[in-house]
């Protein structure tokens, strides 16, 4: 998980491994997360390996516009736009970050906690 070569959200990325996709750009792709911590839980990543929200770039910056106009669709698509989301990044030991590729949490259906 340290490199890209065995990269659980890469294996996903290039369809290597099954996860339930909601909705894919062209540098991003959403799907559920495996263990949901809301009523709808979905995950939107960069298609590229990129290893944390540390990592970005501004060259980046076009992809992680995508990744918000992919949420308020995916929200929509939802119906949670009216009772609200969250959308949030973990980086790092204290965020109990697990997976070492840019993904940000889509999270909702439901009152969140730490509001
Ligand atoms: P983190 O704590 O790194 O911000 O979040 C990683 C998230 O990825 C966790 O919520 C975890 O449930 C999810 N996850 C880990 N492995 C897989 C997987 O193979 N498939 C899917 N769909 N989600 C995963
Ligand atoms: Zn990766």
């Amino acid at each position: 998980q340290k490199n890209k070569m065995n990269c659980i959200f890469c294996k996903i990325a290039k369809k290597e491994i099954l996860a339930k996709i909601v909705f894919e750009g062209n540098d991003i792709l959403a799907f559920d997360d495996i263990e949901p911590k809301a009523k709808i839980h979905v995950l939107i990543i960069s298609k590229k390996h990129i290893s944390s929200v540390v990592d970005l770039k501004l060259e980046d910056r076009k992809m992680v516009a995508e990744i918000f106009l992919a949420a308020q669709k995916i929200a929509r698509e939802k119906r949670i736009l009216k009772t609200g989301f969250r959308v949030l990044v973990n980086y790092g030991k204290d965020a109990g970050q697990t997976v070492n590729h840019l993904h940000f949490h889509l999270l909702g259906g439901e009152k969140l906690p730490f509001a």
